[in-house]
């Protein structure tokens, strides 16, 4: 069963344009500045410890449905109009993107809130409205696994200690 939730979680990352190194490269744009020499292996295997968090595996499929439901028109209104339409005020993409950040503590805030700003990468891509397809949540999720695991990079760059998870 846990096997099998990271598995289809990971399926369907990929299966929406969405691959490991993609989320790598925001965690590298987060904390290049304060570690000079940051290699990409650092942020993969980050982005890889996050991944194989269950309550983050949840959010994907959570999230992921809903936005290819939205996609397909499928959803009861109101609330398949503001998925579609990806209305700012609807908030919930954010309160499931923030599920992932509290799971490595404070820091992950700031950054997520930076990269949701600044929207670098796969994130620009995931907000090109003229694709037809159906991003609300995936934005999010995507920019908060790279904020959860831009903190833990953190967390173990300064503590030189194994967090846990
Ligand atoms: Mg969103």
């Amino acid at each position: 069963m846990t096997a099998e939730l990271e598995k289809k979680a990971r399926e369907w990352l990929i299966e929406r344009g969405v691959q490991v190194e993609d989320i790598a490269e925001l965690v590298h744009y987060l904390q290049e500045k304060y570690y000079p020499g940051l290699t990409m292996d650092r942020c993969i295997y980050n982005v890889e410890r996050v991944l194989s968090k269950r309550e983050v595996q949840n959010a994907i499929l959570t999230g992921i449905q809903l936005d290819v439901l939205a996609e397909q028109g499928k959803l009861e209104q109101p609330l398949q109009d503001t998925l579609e339409r990806d209305e700012s005020l609807y908030g919930i993409d954010e309160v499931i993107a923030l599920s992932i950040i509290n799971l490595y503590g404070s820091i992950g805030f700031t950054n997520y809130g930076y990269i949701d700003k600044q929207k670098p990468g796969i994130l620009e891509k995931l907000n090109d409205k003229s694709s037809g397809e159906c991003h609300t949540f995936l934005d999010d999720i995507v920019g908060a696994i790279a904020a959860a695991a831009a903190s833990r990079l953190a967390h173990s760059q300064n503590e030189e200690e194994n967090i846990d998870g």
